[in-house]
């Protein structure tokens, strides 16, 4: 799996990639180099409510910043396992840096538009939606 290296994200910046609303992004295990792609696609009408997907497959929920894979009733699969680690210490950069390359895809983590300018591709957003973020 190759990804353009100006793709990469910063590991202290992944919980707001995460939360921007409408973020693809790509984990790379260093250890195994397997790699994962999650779909984090927020309403953006309510605040902190957010539908994860892998593959096309709805596979749980981010509400009020707890992670509920779906279906319950079935055991853990590796998506939410994964999912659920990466959930569990993204706030935790020095842990994600010694396990895991995170890469987004070249578009915007808000508003999904193509990033185009150095500075938005090196944060993963474009110049108005990171002002937003910001606030
Ligand atoms: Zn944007």
């Amino acid at each position: 799996m190759k990804l353009p290296i100006e793709y990469k994200v910063e590991p202290k910046n992944l919980l707001d990639l995460m939360l921007a609303g409408d973020a693809k992004l790509t984990f790379i295990s260093l250890h195994t180099q397997k790699h994962i792609t999650f779909f984090i696609k927020g309403d953006k009408f309510q605040a902190y409510d957010y539908k994860v997907y892998y593959d096309n497959h709805f596979i749980g929920r981010l509400s009020n910043m707890q992670f509920q894979h779906y279906p319950k009733e079935l055991p853990l699969s590796k998506e939410n396992e994964a999912f659920e680690w990466i959930w569990k210490y993204c706030c935790q950069p020095e842990r994600m840096a010694k396990n895991l390359d995170i890469y987004h895809n070249g578009n915007c983590a808000r508003c999904g538009r193509v990033l185009t300018t150095p500075e938005s591709i090196l944060i993963g957003l474009g110049p108005e939606c990171v002002k937003l973020i910001n606030k």
